[in-house]
C-alpha cells in the first residue's frame, strides 16, 4: 500500500532541491546535511560538512546580496 502524494508541499519540495546548498563553502566537498527552515519570510539552509566538519547557515537573498544598513 502506497501513501498518496501530498501535492500541497511539490512547491516547496522542488524549491528546496532546486536552492539547496550543494557544497561546503570551506573545503567544497559535498554537503553531508543541508537542513531547510524559515524564520519570518527568509529561508535559512543548517549546513553541516562531513569532511571538514564546518558548520553554519547559508541564507538565500535572491538577485543580489542584501546589506545590514536600512534603507536609505
Ligand atoms: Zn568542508
Amino acid at each position: 500500500m502506497t501513501t498518496p502524494l501530498d501535492r500541497r508541499f511539490v512547491a516547496d519540495a522542488a524549491a528546496h532541491r532546486r536552492d539547496a546548498p550543494r557544497f561546503c563553502p570551506a573545503c567544497a566537498a559535498g554537503l553531508g546535511i543541508a537542513t531547510e527552515f524559515w524564520e519570518a519570510d527568509e529561508r535559512r539552509f543548517y549546513c553541516s560538512c562531513t569532511a571538514c566538519g564546518w558548520t553554519g547557515e547559508i541564507t538565500p537573498t535572491g538577485d543580489v546580496a542584501s546589506g545590514h544598513e536600512p534603507d536609505h
